[in-house]
């Protein structure tokens, strides 16, 4: 199954996708996990992200693209895959068309945009494996301590409020339209995020099937 996870910044979609894919065996591909850790790793491309990504606005989509063309060339997205955070323009969607992608489902979290500010204040990622976490409606076992390595738990800059409020402005001029192409084609399906994960990920897996 080859499936696009539609939302804004915070909606949540970086934690449906986790469950999908460890559910139908298939990789979880999220654009912003790869940039960071190009950052993370000082390549060219991630110095060229940096300014736009703590600025909030999207990173050019010449360099998205591109990292998403090799990254669905290599072996394991073969019998498909989660695609998080991609595409969020049209001229992404386009891209993802031209290079024969044959999407089967775009899911739209929905959730409105004064939850999401209240949510985004509290999301925590890990420092060393980007593995996400809310401090209400995702804790760790262990409070600030990432659960899959044990690394400190830290806030993203791109997280801080003012960025925030930037990043909601961008998704709704440039990402929001591709709700209306992908209902066009008869793709999309829209599930509302609930404040408990768990009842999220129950109305994500039922817009799977039909
Ligand atoms: P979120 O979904 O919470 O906004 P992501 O981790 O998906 O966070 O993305 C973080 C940042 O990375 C975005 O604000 C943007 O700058 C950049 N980014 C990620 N994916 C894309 C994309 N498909 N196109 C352009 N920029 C992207
Ligand atoms: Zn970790």
């Amino acid at each position: 199954m080859k499936l696009i996870l539609l939302g804004a910044p915070g909606a949540g979609k970086g934690t449906q996708a986790e469950v999908i894919c460890k559910k139908l065996n298939i990789p979880a591909i999220s654009t912003g996990n790869i940039i960071r850790a190009a950052l993370k790793n000082g390549t060219e491309m991630g110095l060229k992200a940096k300014s736009y990504i703590d600025a909030g606005q999207l990173v050019p989509d010449e360099v998205v693209i591109g990292i998403i063309r090799e990254r669905l060339a290599e072996d394991d997205c073969k019998n498909g895959f989660v695609l998080d955070g991609f595409p969020r323009t049209i001229p992404q969607a386009e891209a993802l068309d031209e290079m024969g992608v044959e999407i089967d489902k775009v899911i739209e979290i929905y959730v409105k945009d004064e939850d999401i500010v209240k949510r985004m204040s509290g999301r925590r990622v890990c420092s060393k494996c980007g593995s996400s976490y809310h401090l209400i409606y995702k804790q760790p076992a262990k409070e600030g301590i990432c659960n899959e390595c044990g690394a400190e738990l830290v806030q993203r800059k791109d997280d801080y409020p003012e960025t925030v409020l930037e990043r909601l402005n961008v998704y709704h001029e440039q990402t929001e339209p591709l709700k209306g192409y992908y209902e066009k084609k008869g793709k999309l399906r829209i599930v509302e995020g609930q404040e408990e994960v768990a009842d999220t990920t129950a109305l994500t897996l039922k817009a799977l099937e039909d």
